[in-house]
C-alpha cells in the first residue's frame, strides 16, 4: 500500500500503481469527469500513469493552470494527427499550450500551403478524431530507439530536438496512427475535447532562427464545452474591435514611421494630450505623498550599467554603445532609470532622518525587441516608465508598500479599474543560497508586504520562488474589459543595487548603513498603459482623459460664430472642446463625432445662442437638456474631479 496526501492534507491510503483517474474515481465521480491530469509531487503526470510511491498528490481541473495546460496540448497533438491524415509527409516541429490555447509549427512540405479556407476541413478531422475516442498512450524510448524511429519518417526536426535530449528521459505519446515525440503530460483519450476551432496562421522560423526554414504555424483552441468556444469567439471578436492599434489610428492618437523606425512610437497632438493628463495626476499624486521629480539623460555611461550589473545581463541582447569620436568613450542608451536615480542618492551624504527618500521620474528607456515581437504600443523599442525610487531602511519596507499601494487605488479608482488581485512574489524557501541580502532583511520585507496587504485587505496570491535574486516584490494583475490579465503597478524591493553602488547613510547609532531600495511604477509603462486603456475602454476614455471633452455642432452654418465663443469660453474652464463647422446636417455631424467617443456634444441653434445655453448630448445618446453654458462647464468639472478624487480615503 501507498500513502497519498492531498492538498487539505488529509491522507489515504491505495494500492501500489494506482493511477490519478481511480483515485480521483474514489473520491467523487463528479471529480473523476472533471479531472483533466494529476499533479504527483508538483509534477504534472497523465491521469492514467501508474504511482508506486508515497505523493503528495492534486486532481488536476479545467480551472486549475496545468489542467487547462495538458488539455490544451492535447489537442495541439490531436490537431498533429488530423493533420498528419490530411497532408501525407507533413513534417512536425513543435507544439505548445499557451495562454490562450495552443499552436503547432508545422512543414507541410514544398509548394503545399495550409490556408484558411482549409481549417473547416482539419477541424471536421478532429471531431472524427474526437469521436474515434482514440486512447493517448505515454511510453518510454531509449534515445537511439527514438532517433531511428523519427528518422525513419523524415521527421528531421524531432530528430533535431531528440539529438538535445539526455536519453532515459524520452518519452512517446500515441494515439491511433499518430506518435509525438512528447515529455507530456496528456488526456487519458481524445473524446475529452469536445469543441475545436483552428484560429489563424502565421509564418515562424524553425527555433526562432531567420537563417532556419520557416514553417507554419497554426494556432487553434479547444474547450470542454461548445458553449464556451462559442463564448470564446464573442470575446476574440470583440478584442479585435477593441485592438490599440485600430482604435489608435481612428481616434489620432499614435502612429509609428518606419523613416523615423520599428517600435518607436509618435504621439500625435490628441494622445500627447492623454498622456500628458495621465502624467499629471500622477505627478500630483506623487508630490501629495512627498516624492520628489528628479530629471536624467537619456544616455548613461557604459561603466554606469557595468556597475548596475544590467550590462553582464543585457547588454549582447542591447543597442550597441555609441562613441564619443574624440575620446572614444563608450555611452549606452538608458534601458533603466535606476543606475541614474543611485547616483543621484550618492550626490549627498544621508541619514536615517533624510529617509525615505523619494525620486520620481518619467523616464524614457531603450530596450532592443526583435521586429517580429514588436506589436502597437505594447511591445516598443523606447517607452516611457513612470518611474520612482524609494530610499528607506529596512524597518520603513512595509510603510512604504502601504503607500504605493495608496497610490495604486486611486489611479485603480480614477480609471474605473474594479477587477484586480496582487500577487506577492516571494523566495523559494527551499533555495535560499540563490538570492542576495541578508535572511533577516528577506524576512522583514516578506512579512511587510504580505502584512501591507492583508492590512489593505488586498485579494492576494502568493507565489514561492518567483520573487527576484535581489528581493521580493509585489505585483497588480488587472482584468480589462474583456477578462484579459494584464500585469501593472509592480512594487519591487532591491538589496542589489544599493550594494553594488555602495549607497549609505548614518543610522542613529552614528555607523553607516546600506538603504533599502523600492522600485515601482504604477502604470508601468506610459505606452502599454495607454494600449490597455484603449482596450479596456474601447478608446471612451473617462471624461477626465478623453482629448476632446466636448464637440459644440452648430446646427447652420449661422451659428459657428457662437460655436467657437463657448470653445473659447470652456477653455477658461480647461475644458478641451472643439466645433465640427463642416457644412452637414445635425445627424450626420452627431453620428461622426459619436464614432469619435466624444463624451459630451453640444447643440447650438438660435434659442441656445439667444439665451447663452447649450443643448447637452451625453455619449450613448442620452438627452441632457438645455443648459445655461456655466451650468454646463461646473457639471462637466463636477463630474471629472468626482472621478479622478474617487480612491481617496
Ligand atoms: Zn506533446
Ligand atoms: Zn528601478
Amino acid at each position: 500500500m501507498i500513502k497519498i496526501t492531498f492538498p487539505d492534507a488529509s491522507v489515504r491510503e491505495y494500492e501500489k500503481g494506482i493511477t490519478g483517474l481511480e483515485i480521483a474515481e474514489s473520491i467523487s465521480r463528479r471529480l473523476a469527469q472533471d479531472a483533466l491530469a494529476v499533479s504527483v509531487n508538483g509534477e504534472t503526470w497523465d491521469l492514467t500513469r501508474p504511482i508506486n510511491n508515497d505523493s503528495d498528490v492534486n486532481i488536476l481541473k479545467w480551472e486549475d493552470e496545468q489542467g487547462k495546460h495538458a488539455y490544451w496540448h492535447s489537442s495541439a497533438h490531436l490537431m498533429a494527427e488530423a493533420l498528419q491524415m490530411l497532408y501525407p509527409g507533413i513534417k512536425f516541429g513543435i507544439g505548445p499550450a499557451i495562454e490562450n490555447g495552443f499552436y503547432y509549427d508545422v512543414d507541410p512540405g514544398a509548394g503545399v500551403a495550409i490556408k484558411e479556407a482549409d481549417f473547416p476541413l482539419i477541424e471536421k478531422k478532429m471531431m472524427e478524431l474526437i469521436a474515434a475516442k482514440e486512447d493517448i498512450q505515454r511510453k518510454s524510448i531509449t534515445k537511439d530507439d527514438a532517433v531511428k524511429m523519427f528518422s525513419e519518417r523524415d521527421e528531421n526536426y524531432k530528430v533535431e530536438l531528440i539529438s538535445e535530449l539526455e536519453d532515459g528521459t524520452i518519452t512517446t505519446y500515441t494515439q491511433g496512427v499518430f506518435t509525438d515525440l512528447c515529455r507530456g503530460p496528456h488526456l487519458p483519450n481524445t473524446s475529452y475535447i469536445k469543441a475545436v476551432k483552428i484560429l489563424s496562421s502565421a509564418g515562424a522560423y524553425w527555433r526562432g532562427d531567420e537563417k532556419r526554414p520557416q514553417l507554419t504555424r497554426l494556432y487553434g483552441i479547444t474547450f470542454p464545452k461548445k458553449k464556451m468556444l462559442d463564448e470564446y469567439l464573442v470575446l476574440l471578436e470583440e478584442a479585435k474591435k477593441r485592438d490599440h492599434r485600430k482604435i489608435g489610428k481612428e481616434l489620432q492618437l499614435f502612429t509609428f514611421s518606419q523613416t523615423v523606425g520599428s517600435g518607436l512610437p509618435l504621439w500625435l497632438p490628441k494622445g500627447t494630450q492623454l498622456r500628458l493628463k495621465l502624467e499629471d495626476f500622477l505627478k500630483k499624486i506623487q508630490l501629495e505623498f512627498d516624492y520628489q521629480q528628479v530629471i536624467t539623460p537619456h544616455i548613461g555611461h557604459k561603466q554606469l550599467y557595468v556597475t548596475s550589473g544590467h550590462y553582464a545581463k543585457y547588454g549582447a541582447d542591447s543597442f550597441k554603445p555609441i562613441q564619443t569620436p574624440e575620446e572614444g568613450e563608450e555611452f549606452l542608451l538608458k534601458p533603466m532609470n535606476c543606475p541614474h536615480h543611485c547616483e543621484i542618492y550618492k550626490a549627498f551624504p544621508h541619514s536615517y532622518k533624510d529617509l525615505p527618500l523619494r525620486l520620481a521620474e518619467f523616464g524614457t528607456v531603450y530596450r532592443y525587441e526583435q521586429s517580429g515581437e514588436l506589436h502597437g504600443l505594447t511591445r516598443v523599442r523606447g517607452f516611457t516608465q513612470d518611474d520612482a525610487h524609494i530610499f528607506c531602511t529596512p524597518d520603513q519596507v512595509k510603510d512604504e508598500f502601504l503607500k504605493v499601494v495608496d497610490i495604486i487605488f486611486i489611479i485603480f479608482n480614477a480609471l474605473n479599474f474594479q477587477n484586480f488581485e496582487a500577487q506577492i512574489s516571494l523566495r523559494d524557501p527551499n533555495d535560499r543560497d540563490k538570492y542576495i541580502g541578508s535572511d533577516e532583511n528577506w524576512e522583514k520585507a516578506e512579512r511587510a508586504i504580505i502584512e501591507a496587504c492583508e492590512e489593505k485587505g488586498l485579494k492576494t496570491k502568493i507565489e514561492l520562488g518567483e520573487a527576484a535574486f535581489y528581493g521580493p516584490k509585489l505585483d497588480f494583475m488587472v482584468k480589462d474589459a474583456l477578462g484579459r490579465r494584464w500585469q501593472l503597478g509592480t512594487i519591487q524591493v532591491d538589496y542589489n543595487l544599493p550594494d553594488r553602488f555602495e549607497l549609505e547613510y548614518t543610522g542613529a547609532d552614528n555607523q553607516k548603513h546600506r538603504p533599502v531600495m523600492i522600485h515601482r511604477a504604477p502604470f508601468g509603462s506610459m505606452e502599454r498603459f495607454v494600449a490597455l486603456l484603449i482596450e479596456h475602454t474601447a478608446g471612451k476614455f473617462p471624461l477626465w482623459l478623453a482629448p476632446t471633452q466636448a464637440v459644440v455642432l452648430p446646427v447652420s452654418e449661422k451659428f459657428n460664430d457662437y460655436a467657437y465663443n463657448i470653445v473659447k469660453e470652456l477653455k477658461k474652464f480647461d475644458i478641451r472642446a472643439e466645433v465640427d463647422d463642416r457644412n452637414e446636417k445635425v445627424g450626420r455631424k452627431i453620428r461622426d463625432n459619436e464614432l469619435k467617443r466624444i463624451p459630451y456634444l453640444l447643440i447650438v441653434g438660435e434659442k441656445e445662442a439667444e439665451n447663452e445655453e447649450v443643448s447637452v448630448r451625453k455619449q450613448g445618446g442620452e438627452d441632457k437638456g438645455i443648459v445655461k453654458l456655466h451650468t454646463f462647464a461646473d457639471n462637466i468639472l463636477l463630474e471629472q474631479n468626482e472621478m479622478m478624487n474617487a480612491g481617496r480615503v
